[in-house]
């Protein structure tokens, strides 16, 4: 099976088709059962699906899609659990109730630091469970 990071590792080769059949076939298990690198992939077809037209309309520059895949090709670690992420995949911007409560158990962290989607969805059920009782 193929880890997460093999995953986004292969996804600009999957988006323009330069994947062996094996790649893709393990590439779409995965995707199958892997909501995180689903989503991933959305969004990064998308953009770069943007970007093809951009440049079909107008003149973009031609290294502008290179510099989208470094971007995408950045990973970051999440500060509160430590997982390795793709960079734009921290959230850098919560709601203050959401704050407070991270901080509750993360004392040093900061909202700039950002946090994984991951760990967002985990503080936000715990803030509606809180709200309930
Ligand atoms: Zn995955
Ligand atoms: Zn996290």
């Amino acid at each position: 099976m193929l880890t997460c990071k093999e995953v986004n590792g292969l996804m600009t080769d999957y988006l323009e088709k330069q994947v062996s059949l094996t790649e893709k076939i393990l590439l779409k298990i995965h995707l199958w059962m892997c909501e995180n690198c689903a989503r991933n992939l959305g969004q990064f077809e998308k953009t770069l699906h943007f970007m093809k037209k951009m440049k079909k309309s107008s003149e973009v520059p031609p290294d502008l899609l290179n510099r989208l895949r470094e971007i995408f090709d950045q990973y970051a670690r999440c500060p509160i659990c430590e997982k390795e992420v793709r960079y734009f995949e921290l959230h850098r911007k919560a709601e203050e109730q959401l704050i407070e409560i991270i901080k509750r158990t993360h004392p040093d962290w900061a909202e700039h630091s950002g946090v994984c989607s991951q760990c967002l969805r985990y503080y936000r059920q715990e803030l509606a469970r809180q709200k309930k009782t």
